[in-house]
Parts: C-alpha cells; sequence; structure tokens
C-alpha cells in the first residue's frame, strides 16, 4: 500500500483564507479589525524567522499584526509590564510571547501573566485547565492542526484507537485531550514507554511528536493507519553536497508510507498548520471578546 499524502500546506492555505473571508466580515459589518501582538525577546535566529512568517501572515489574512522585539537583556518586569499594556489594550486580541525566552525569566510566569482570552498559544494555565475538563478554551495551535487534519482526512474519529508519542505541554499533552474530545481511544508514549514499537502498531491514528529523526518505522505503523508527523529535524544531507541539511519528521517517511493510509509529510505537513491555527485562535478570540459567534471548524 502506498499511503495518501495529506497536504498539510494545501490545507493551511484553505485555513488562512476561511480565516481572510471571516476578517473580512468582521471589518465589512462591525468595523472591527482582529489583532494578534507578538512579543519576540533576544535574537535567537529561529524565533526571528517564525516571528516575520506570523507577522506576514497575520497582515495576509487582513489582521493588524504588531510586532514587538526586544533586547535580550529586557528585565522580565519591562516584560511584564508590556504583556500588561497587550491585555489592556482593545485592539489587541490575542498575545503570543515567542518562546523561548532567555535564561533569565520565568517562563511560566510570563505565559500566565496573558490574558487567558488572549492567550492564543493556549499554554496559560486556565486554558490548560479547561483544555483538560472538556470546557471551551484557547488550544495550543500545532495539536490543533492536527486535529484539524484528522478530522478532514478521516471524518469522526470516534472509537479510533489513537497513540501520540511525546508528552510535552506544547504537542503531546494537548493532543491527548484532543482526541479523547473527539471519543478516540488514545494512549500516550515517551521515553520510558516499553514496547513502543508494538503500542505504535495497535493504532489506528500515530500522532509522533518526539523530536528525533525517523524514530518511527514502517514496521510499527498498522496497515491503513492515519500518520501524523509533527517532528521538524534538521539532518545532514551530503546527497544535497557537503555540509547540506535537510528536514525530516518524527517518522521514517519512505518506510511508513508504504503501510499507512495516509500520512503528513515533513516539510509540508503539520508545520504550516501551526500558523494557520495561530491566526484561526486568533480570529476566535476576537470573536469571543466582542460577543460574536464563533467560526465554524477553526476551534476544537
Ligand atoms: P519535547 O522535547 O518537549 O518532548 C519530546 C517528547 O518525546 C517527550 O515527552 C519525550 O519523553 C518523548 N521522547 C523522547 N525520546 C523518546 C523515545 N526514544 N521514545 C519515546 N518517546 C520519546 O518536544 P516537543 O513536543 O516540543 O516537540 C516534538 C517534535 O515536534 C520536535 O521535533 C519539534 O521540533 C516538533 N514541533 C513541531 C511543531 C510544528 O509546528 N510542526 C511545533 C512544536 C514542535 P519524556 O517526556 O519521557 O522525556
Amino acid at each position: 500500500m502506498t499511503a495518501q499524502i495529506i497536504d498539510g500546506k494545501a490545507f493551511a492555505a484553505r485555513v488562512r483564507e476561511q480565516v481572510a473571508d471571516h476578517v473580512s466580515a468582521l471589518k465589512s459589518d462591525h468595523g472591527i479589525t482582529p489583532g494578534l501582538a507578538v512579543v519576540l525577546v533576544g535574537e535567537d535566529p529561529a524565533s526571528q524567522v517564525y516571528v516575520r512568517s506570523k507577522g506576514k501572515m497575520t497582515i495576509e489574512v487582513g489582521m493588524a499584526s504588531f510586532e514587538h522585539k526586544l533586547d535580550a537583556d529586557t528585565s522580565e518586569a519591562d516584560l511584564l509590564a508590556l504583556i500588561g499594556r497587550l491585555n489592556a489594550d482593545p485592539a489587541v486580541h490575542g498575545i503570543l510571547v515567542q518562546l523561548p525566552l532567555p535564561d533569565h525569566m520565568n517562563s511560566d510566569l510570563v505565559i500566565n501573566a496573558i490574558d487567558p482570552a488572549k492567550d492564543v498559544d493556549g499554554f496559560h494555565i486556565s486554558n490548560v485547565g479547561l483544555l483538560g475538563t472538556g470546557q471551551k478554551s484557547m488550544v495550543p495551535c500545532t495539536p490543533l492542526g492536527c486535529l484539524m487534519m484528522l478530522r478532514d482526512h478521516l471524518g469522526s474519529l470516534s472509537g479510533k484507537d489513537a497513540v501520540v508519542v511525546g508528552r510535552s505541554n506544547i504537542v503531546g499533552k494537548p493532543m491527548f485531550h484532543l482526541l479523547l474530545g473527539d471519543s478516540c481511544t488514545v494512549t500516550v508514549c515517551h521515553s520510558r514507554t516499553k514496547d513502543l514499537a508494538d503500542v505504535v502498531r495497535r493504532a489506528d491514528i500515530v500522532i509522533a511528536a518526539v523530536g528525533r529523526p525517523q524514530m518511527v518505522k514502517g514496521d510499527w505503523i498498522k496497515p491503513g493507519a492515519t500518520v501524523i508527523d509533527v517532528g521538524i529535524n534538521r539532518v545532514d544531507a551530503p546527497e544535497k553536497g557537503a555540509g547540506n541539511t535537510r528536514l525530516v519528521g518524527d517518522v521514517d517517511f519512505d518506510s511508513a508510507a508504504q503501510v499507512a493510509g495516509a500520512i503528513t509529510p515533513v516539510p509540508g505537513g503539520v508545520g504550516p498548520m501551526t500558523i494557520a491555527c495561530l491566526l484561526a485562535n486568533t480570529l476566535t478570540a476576537c470573536c469571543r471578546a466582542n460577543g460574536l459567534r464563533e467560526p465554524e471548524g477553526l476551534t476544537a
């Protein structure tokens, strides 16, 4: 069997179009422009790339983009003061503080200073608690993107056996809650899981969020399973010439695609969905802040 490729790039473009249509209607019908503030502390090159691309896409869907770039030696108190101002600013509906923060800052303290209603990353402890108890919350963008792709591909997820490899707060754990919310039977694996391959082999749905290049092999996959590869790993690519690199996922794509029913590629799978879901969350936050109906299909 050769798996169907779940094209995250194309799906993300459709999500952004939907968001843009809603934004346009919000402007014309209500005179409201959703606004996203992104805060970057320091000069981490990868973070700078993410922030630039978030800002560009925010503007492309018609939202207002507010970028705040702070020096690496900014004090935690100054960052908290900025968050306080953004919390109080009615033009800002979503706030994202780009992680990781410099070592002298307490990330939990900073994230929990964001107004939970504007916490478009879904990392505030209130949103974590709401998601964990099945209540309306802001949902972390990467797992939300995975859920949207699964629903789009499979329709109902009810009763499916799902295995999540990885238990991080930003991917694995929220993914567990989202799949459970859609009535999957969910197993979460981690570095101490015994017989990992056997556990993964039972799954109708595999979510790989490990951070280990090509760890999940084709012979771990149940024939016909749907495989969502969250991993982004840079590896040497001597075939492209000495010193070159390429991106690979946590799944060994070539062998898994021979067995799976469907699979997301890396790049072009989950990655593009993450920013699309950030925009969707900002739109959702804006609608909630203004007492307007939330867009359908863009939330959990
Ligand atoms: P973390 O490092 O926070 O978590 C990794 C998880 O994998 C941990 O729970 C760890 O277990 C588990 N793990 C590590 N080694 C093994 C192993 N040998 N067997 C089983 N489990 C193992 O990573 P993240 O969740 O932040 O990210 C995971 C991947 O997803 C990374 O490649 C990251 O780059 C990517 N990512 C992609 C995003 C996107 O937009 N597409 C967004 C966010 C992340 P333990 O808890 O026991 O240590």
